[in-house]
C-alpha cells in the first residue's frame, strides 16, 4: 500500500484512475487546486506523484521542477501530451517516469508499482515510544493493541514530539511543522490541535501522553514507570510549584 497523490484536471480521467490505483490496494489523494501544487503535495507526503502535464493555470512539467526543489517524491508523469520533446523536457525537469494516457491501465499502474519499489526509504515510517507506535505513512497511532487515526495535522504534532520523546518541543517548532499543512497557524491553532490530539490519544487509553509545559511547549511521556501509567506528572504541576498563581490563573492559563 502506497499513499499516491494524483494531479489531474480531468474528472472522468480522475476517476478512472483513482479506482485503479484504489482497487491496487493504493491510498489516492487528488489536486483539489492547481495553483499551489507544491506546497500541497509537500504537504500530503505522498509516496509517489502521478502528474498531468496539462493543468489549469499551470503546466505539469513546471510544476516538476520546482517541487523538485522541494522534495524527491518519485514523479510519474502521465499524460496525453506524448512527444519526444514532452518526455525529454519532463525527464529533464525530474519526473522519474513518462508514461501515456493512452496505455494499458496494467501497464500504467506496473510503471508506478515499479517506481514505488525503487523509492529509496527517507526516514522510518513507524516510530516507537513507551509501546506508543506511531505510523506516519499510513497516518495511524497505536498502543496496546488499539489503533486510531490521525488527522493531518495531529499527525504533525504528535511526530515532532515522539521524535524527540522526553523532550520539550517548543510551541514555535510545532507551529512551523503545522505551516507546513495549513495556510495560517497561530497559536490558538496550535492549542485546538493539540486539544484534539489529546483527545484521539485518549481513546488508545493514553489520556495524559501529552504533558504542557507553561510557557515552554510540549512533551510526550508514554510508558513510564508506573504499572499501566503514562509516567511521571509534568514537572511544576504537582509538588514543588513555587507559590504564586493560584486555581484562578491555573484556569486561565495558557496551553
Ligand atoms: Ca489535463
Amino acid at each position: 500500500m502506497a499513499n499516491v497523490y494524483l494531479v489531474e484536471d480531468d474528472k472522468s480521467v480522475r476517476e478512472q484512475l483513482s479506482q485503479l490505483l484504489a482497487a491496487a490496494g493504493h491510498r489516492v489523494e487528488c489536486a483539489v487546486r492547481f495553483d499551489r501544487l507544491v506546497d500541497d503535495i509537500v504537504a500530503a507526503a505522498p509516496d509517489a506523484v502521478v502528474l498531468d502535464l496539462g493543468l489549469p493555470g499551470t503546466d505539469g512539467q513546471y510544476v516538476t521542477r520546482a517541487l523538485r526543489q522541494a522534495s524527491d517524491v518519485p514523479v510519474m508523469v502521465l499524460t496525453s501530451r506524448t512527444s519526444e520533446l514532452d518526455e525529454l523536457m519532463s525527464l529533464s525537469m525530474g519526473a522519474d517516469d513518462f508514461v501515456a494516457k493512452s496505455a494499458n491501465p496494467q501497464l500504467i499502474l506496473a510503471h508506478l508499482e515499479a517506481l514505488l519499489r525503487r523509492r529509496q526509504p527517507e526516514r522510518p515510517s513507524t516510530v516507537s515510544v513507551g509501546g506508543l507506535c506511531l505510523d506516519a505513512v499510513r497516518a495511524e497511532a497505536s498502543y496496546a493493541g488499539r489503533t486510531v487515526e490521525l488527522s493531518r495535522n495531529e499527525l504533525r504534532i504528535l511526530e515532532c514530539l515522539v521524535r524527540r520523546p522526553g523532550a520539550v518541543v517548543s510551541r514555535e517548532d510545532l507551529m512551523e511543522a503545522l505551516w507546513a499543512t495549513d495556510t495560517f497557524v497561530d497559536d490558538n491553532t496550535l492549542t485546538v490541535n493539540v486539544a484534539r490530539l489529546r483527545q484521539t490519544l485518549a481513546r488508545l487509553g493514553l489520556p495524559r501522553a501529552i504533558v504542557t509545559h507553561r510557557g515552554l511547549g510540549y512533551s510526550l511521556r508514554v510508558g513510564g514507570d508506573r504499572p499501566g501509567g503514562e509516567g511521571p506528572a509534568a514537572p511544576g504541576l504537582a509538588a514543588g510549584r513555587p507559590a504564586g498563581p493560584g486555581p484562578a490563573a491555573e484556569g486561565a492559563r495558557r496551553e
